[in-house]
């Protein structure tokens, strides 16, 4: 392969990632959540309406959580996992996360579960 060739394959291959890049950073701005997922290890147990107030207690083979979701936020309020790490995450419609590494529990907002589906469908 000629110099100039390898320049304009990266070229276009730059351009490509940065496509698709621009593309998945405008659908993740631009999603909103609509509702959170509860995953137990690596399986989905739930899944809770933002738009919808309420309080789930949430338990695992490994100890107890207690999610409140209020004004299109969900935060843990309650938990028995040494340190309460997860009580100090939340998750708006515009994304976050919250992990209880001890009790394998991880809530996530709904588009990122769906967009996570469609990288292993691709
Ligand atoms: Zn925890």
């Amino acid at each position: 392969m000629k110099k100039a060739d390898k320049i304009l394959l990266t070229v276009i291959t730059l351009s490509a990632v940065l496509i698709l890049a621009g593309g998945f950073i405008y659908r993740s701005c631009c999603k909103r959540a609509s509702a959170v997922e509860v995953w137990v290890s690596d399986e989905k147990m739930q899944s809770y309406p933002l738009d919808m107030d309420g309080v789930y207690e949430i338990t695992t083979a490994e100890g107890h959580n207690t999610l409140k979701i209020e004004k299109g936020e969900a935060r843990i309020i309650d938990a028995d996992c040494p340190g309460g790490d997860c009580m100090k995450m939340k998750i708006d419609q515009n994304g976050g996360s919250i992990i209880c590494l001890p009790h394998k529990l991880s809530i996530i907002p709904d588009r990122v579960a769906a967009e996570g589906t469609d990288a292993v469908t691709r």
